[in-house]
This record gives C-alpha cells, structure tokens and sequence, in this order.
C-alpha cells in the first residue's frame, strides 16, 4: 500500500495536539506504521527541506523545526499521500478550510514562517525519501 511521511511539527507536539491529529489520520481509515518522537538535527531539516534553500523562510523555518521535538509518523493506506493532504488543509492556516487540521487547529500567529502543525509528503518519490530520512535503517 501508499505510504506516507507526516510530522507533527514542534508547534503540534507543544501545544497538545499530537493525540488530535493522530486520532483524524486514524479515523480516516489510514493505518499508523510507525509514530516517534524525534529531536530534529540540522542535517535532516537540510535534506528534508532541500527544495526551499534559499527562500526567505527558510532560515526561520528550520530554526522553527529545531524548536522542540517532532512527531514523526508513517501512514499507509490507498491514496495516502494526496489523502493527508487533503486532511491537512491549505500551508496557511488562516486561509485552510474548516474540516482540516490547519483551519480547525491552526491559526496564524504574524510570524516569519508558517507554524501550520503539520508536514505530509507531497509525492510517492517524496514520501519514500523522507521515511528513509527520518526513519533511517540501519
Ligand atoms: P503545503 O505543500 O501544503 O504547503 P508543506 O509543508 O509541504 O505543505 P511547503 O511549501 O513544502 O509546504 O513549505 C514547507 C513549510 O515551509 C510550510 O509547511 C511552512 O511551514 C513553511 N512555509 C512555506 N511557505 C511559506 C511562506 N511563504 N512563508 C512562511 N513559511 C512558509
């Protein structure tokens, strides 16, 4: 089956919700393959977020990723990737819809950088890449 690599990012875990949005993954029909609670290092973020070297949020994004640990969780299931997605909502968390995890949980704070709970993978070459980064097999 479709797997899939979420984080619960430090803002989530902060604030209580890791619980919450297991819950909504789960009772969506997707199954749990592997939930850890993981300091992030500067050499994961700079490989998970490759693609937004360069940005102007970048800095502040993985500094934000560094704040505190992260629930890093595999989900499997038939259409998994688009379906979390789906169940996350819009990257602003003021523009995300009621329903999702960003629009009903997330609310935007006037930082530099997006503090929207959660990251899902955005493709299977993604999803397969970043379960290997942050579950790595030894
Ligand atoms: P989505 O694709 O739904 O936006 P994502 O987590 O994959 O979710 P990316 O575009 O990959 O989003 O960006 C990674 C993260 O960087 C976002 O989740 C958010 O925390 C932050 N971010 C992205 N764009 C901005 C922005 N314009 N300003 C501030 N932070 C941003």
């Amino acid at each position: 089956p479709e797997r899939t690599l979420v984080l619960v990012k430090p803002d989530g875990v902060r604030r209580g919700l890791s619980g919450e949005i297991l819950r909504r993954i789960e009772a969506k029909g997707y199954t749990l393959t592997a939930v850890e609670l993981k300091n992030a290092t500067p050499d994961v973020l700079a490989q998970h977020y490759a693609e937004h070297e360069g940005k102007p949020f970048y800095a502040p994004l993985v500094e934000f990723m560094l704040s505190g640990p992260v629930l890093a969780v595999v989900a499997e299931g038939q259409g998994v990737i688009a379906g979390f997605r789906s169940l996350a909502g819009a990257t602003d968390p003021t523009a995300a819809a009621p329903g999702t995890i960003r629009g009903d949980l997330g609310r935007d704070w006037g930082l530099k950088v997006q503090q929207n709970l959660v990251h899902g993978s955005d493709s299977p070459e993604s999803a397969e890449r970043e379960i290997g980064l942050w579950f790595p097999q030894p």
